[in-house]
């Protein structure tokens, strides 16, 4: 037996490193209390629906059973919410969940997986987790004129190979909050062999008010290797109780389904997101508050001479145009949490998600 037990991972897995999860949340908690502002997460800050935290009372006395192992409530209420079929989804403890599953069910080492250079930092790890190869596209330029650090889709297309299993593109991407119209996303997928699963991860759908962009979901009956994935993680502000869904043909769902864990999305969760679904007005005051107040910040950080790339999501990518990190150090003093960009190769930047005014105010203190 070798001395080093670190060593019998599998290949794909000595290429991973843990999850580094920034700072030590629970303890700023403590350390700050109530004037922490808490903007590196893009979490929503006018919280959930009341009738989600009714629903997780009413479910908590069965607590000592096995959730549905088919959610079949929270399916029925997606596949109402989407009109598409209840066959047609797959349910995953937070959408990063069926990000991993798509590509441990759909390439392997004889294979790549194609995403843009500032795609999600889920994208990588899900491939580097199948041992296939990761072909990052470089993304539009800094200062390009509509769409700076934006999805180059004209060369995403141009890097998929025979190889291609897997082509990963959020929409709205996070970190940087850019976007692609339905038309180019239309476009691309004409482009795309059938034999390349596109996943479209549209965690921020929910906040977008471009309307030249709605959802790739149209695209689905004529494209049966696309999939869709959405999270009650942002708009619904359920971040805490992980859970997502991913929308495609039912071939493609039935592949997920065999790799799904059975129990993987809890019963406090399944009640509490159904609920959710079925009161659309709090998610249209979390989207027009996001509308003002991201406006607001904004403007703000333009008037303090910043730049602030475009945003179809509940956070604002940021250029200091100098090292972002001794800023970030001295707003994390303060108590202001934002996301550092150095591990994507964007030290100049910071993300900031769109708080509540009084945590937004904080920031901006903080910056002078
Ligand atoms: C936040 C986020 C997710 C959602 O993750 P969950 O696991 O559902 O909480 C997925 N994709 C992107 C691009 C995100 O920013």
């Amino acid at each position: 037996m070798s001395a080093n037990a670190a060593s019998l991972a599998n290949a794909a897995t000595r290429a991973l490193r843990a999850y580094d999860p920034g700072h030590d949340l629970p303890a700023l908690r403590n350390r700050f209390g109530a004037v922490l502002a808490e903007l590196g997460s893009n979490e929503n800050p006018l919280g959930p629906s009341p009738h989600a935290v009714a629903a997780i009372q009413a479910a908590l006395p069965e607590i000592f059973r096995y959730p549905d192992p088919q959610g079949g409530a929270l399916k029925a209420a997606l596949a109402t919410h989407l009109r598409v079929d209840p066959a047609e989804i797959a349910l995953g403890n937070g959408s990063h969940e069926l990000l991993m599953l798509i590509a441990q069910c759909f390439a392997d080492a004889s294979n790549s997986v194609v995403f843009s250079e500032f795609g999600f930092a889920v994208f990588p790890i899900a491939t580097a987790a199948a041992g296939a190869r990761a072909v990052r596209v470089p993304a539009l330029a800094r200062d390009h004129a509509t769409m700076p650090l934006g999805h180059d889709l004209d060369a995403m297309a141009a890097a998929i190979g025979p190889d291609t299993r897997i082509v990963y593109l959020a929409n709205p991407n996070n970190p940087t909050g850019t976007w692609v119209s339905d038309a180019a996303l239309e476009a691309f997928l004409a482009r795309v062999p059938a034999t390349t699963v596109v996943v479209v991860d549209e965690a921020y759908q929910e906040f977008v008010d471009d309307p030249a962009l709605t959802s790739a979901l149209r695209y689905l009956p004529k494209y049966p290797n696309l999939v869709v994935t959405r999270t009650f993680s942002k708009a619904y502000a359920l971040a805490g109780l992980r859970v997502g869904y991913a929308v495609g043909s039912q071939e493609i769902i039935n592949i997920i389904e065999r790799l799904r864990e059975s129990f993987n999305v809890n019963s406090l969760a399944l009640a509490a997101a159904e609920a959710a679904l079925g009161d659309p007005g709090q998610v249209a005051r979390s989207k027009a508050f996001n509308l003002t107040e991201r406006a607001w910040l904004t403007e703000q950080l333009h008037a303090r001479g910043l730049r602030v790339l475009p945003s179809q999501t509940n956070f604002v990518l940021v250029d200091l145009a100098r090292d972002a990190a001794p800023i970030e150090a001295r707003l994390f003093e303060g108590g202001v949490i934002v996301r550092p960009m150095g591990g994507y190769g964007l030290g100049e930047f910071l993300r900031i998600s769109v708080g509540s005014r009084a945590e937004n105010e904080r920031l901006l203190a903080a910056l002078r």
